[in-house]
């Protein structure tokens, strides 16, 4: 399910519609790029059709919109599920407890100090509700076959708020303009909400490098812009354009796409890892370790882009075991970047799977995961290089492969 998010260009007005997962708004009209920005979660409101006389009274109820991707490793192995979904945010009866497919059919706006009305508050916690991810769309993980570690990995929250609106004996949807519950069944809620904050408005973050002042590169859902005036990389946080450490393995001719993955450098306490030659002993992998193995600390190699679960694990799996066979160089800005769409910090999130993922006699790794604290110590982001077979995208140093529809599915997640 995808939404779309009309927003207005901060420099000139002009509308423009976006993904949800657009983070970067390029102006058709005025031509300049914006980054949205937003404390907490981005917050929408579906349109509403109907307003009672007191237009402006409107009252928003809050649904949750998650999208996340589940893995779960037990004795049974390792299982994943993609989770969207939307899910009622408030205890007050009468109300759809989803919005279906409503969002599918609608184009929302962002929540702006003109909306008007008032808010109910969210009273549901995300965390709570990845946590019972058994009751999301009836997945039960491996949850009671001893489950030895939980992950959800590329969050996207927001919140979407339903307006509902009122007449002298009913509650009505103001989208549809269905009544939903008889007001004398609400005598012991209260309906009063709280007024718009402006903490809940995006903000905009022109994008330009803040070294040399070039208009930086990237797609709408990429979360790291390139400058190729100064070859810097940037990426997106709470502070502003934060610039990061970034290399690129050199391709050879035939390479059709640069992939990016995210370079954790991480000891894990249990089963005892932090060398690359531990990794390859405790995972059992069938390799003659290489000389100077011991010495050097172990990465882990996450996409960081969106891919459907196995082709992720596959991807993370096969770089992480044959990265020995990687040198990259030093960043600077090629043709064919493919966007980074996944942030480091959920990349951290999947340390612990890809190590479960590059166990070969899983007995040896998986039941230690309960216990295993991980200490990340250094980060990079480095793009390989892929080269087109024809069905499949081959990186040619470790023998990693992704089918080329697959990249376009995964940016729909
Ligand atoms: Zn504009
Ligand atoms: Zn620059």
């Amino acid at each position: 399910m995808e939404l779309r998010v009309e927003q207005r260009c901060p420099q000139c007005g002009a509308p423009v519609v976006l993904a949800e997962t657009d983070r970067l708004l390029t102006c058709p009209y005025c031509g300049i790029k914006n980054f949205l920005r937003s404390r907490g979660a981005f917050r929408y409101l579906l349109p509403a059709k109907t307003a009672g006389p007191e237009r402006g009274e409107l009252l928003y109820v809050p649904y949750l919109r998650l999208k996340s991707t589940l893995y779960s490793v037990s004795e049974n192995g390792i299982a994943h599920r993609i989770i969207d979904t939307t899910r009622l945010g408030h205890p007050l009866p009468g109300l759809p407890p989803t919005l279906g497919v409503r969002p599918q059919a609608m184009k929302f706006a962002p929540i702006a100090p003109e909306t008007g009305g008032s808010f109910l508050r969210m009273s549901v916690k995300a965390g709570a509700l990845i946590e019972n991810g058994a009751g999301l769309d009836g997945w039960s993980g491996n949850r009671g076959r001893s489950e030895y570690h939980r992950a959800a990995i590329g969050d996207t929250f927001s919140l979407i708020y339903l307006p509902l609106d009122r007449d002298i004996s009913h509650l009505i949807d103001a989208v549809t303009g269905n009544p939903l519950i008889e007001l004398e069944h609400l005598q012991s809620f209260s309906l009063r909400g709280v007024p718009f904050n402006p903490r809940w408005q995006v903000g905009f973050l022109p994008a330009l490098c803040p070294r040399c002042g070039w208009s930086l590169d990237g797609e709408g859902d990429c979360l790291v812009l390139t400058c190729d005036n100064c070859d810097s990389a940037r990426e997106v946080d709470d502070h502003g354009l934060r610039r990061m450490e970034w290399l690129v393995q050199p391709g050879g001719p035939d390479t059709s796409v640069y992939l990016a993955f995210w370079k954790i450098t991480a000891a894990v306490s249990a089963p005892a890892i932090s060398s690359f030659g531990d990794f390859i002993e405790r995972c059992n992998q069938p390799l003659l370790p290489g000389p100077h193995w011991r010495d050097q600390a172990m990465s882990y190699w996450i996409p960081a882009f969106k891919v459907r679960p196995r082709t992720f694990l596959r991807l993370a799996r096969a770089v992480t075991v044959s990265q020995w066979r990687l040198r990259p160089e030093e960043g600077h800005v090629v043709p064919g970047l493919f966007p980074v769409t996944l942030a480091e910090k959920e990349a951290r999130q999947a340390v612990k799977v890809t190590l479960a993922a590059c166990a070969v006699s899983p007995d040896a790794v998986h039941p230690a995961l309960p216990g295993a604290r991980l200490k990340v110590t250094a980060r990079s982001l480095v793009f390989l290089p892929f080269a087109d077979h024809g069905y499949e995208l081959v990186q040619p140093h470790t023998g990693a492969s992704v089918p080329g529809n697959v990249l376009r599915f995964g940016r729909k997640l």
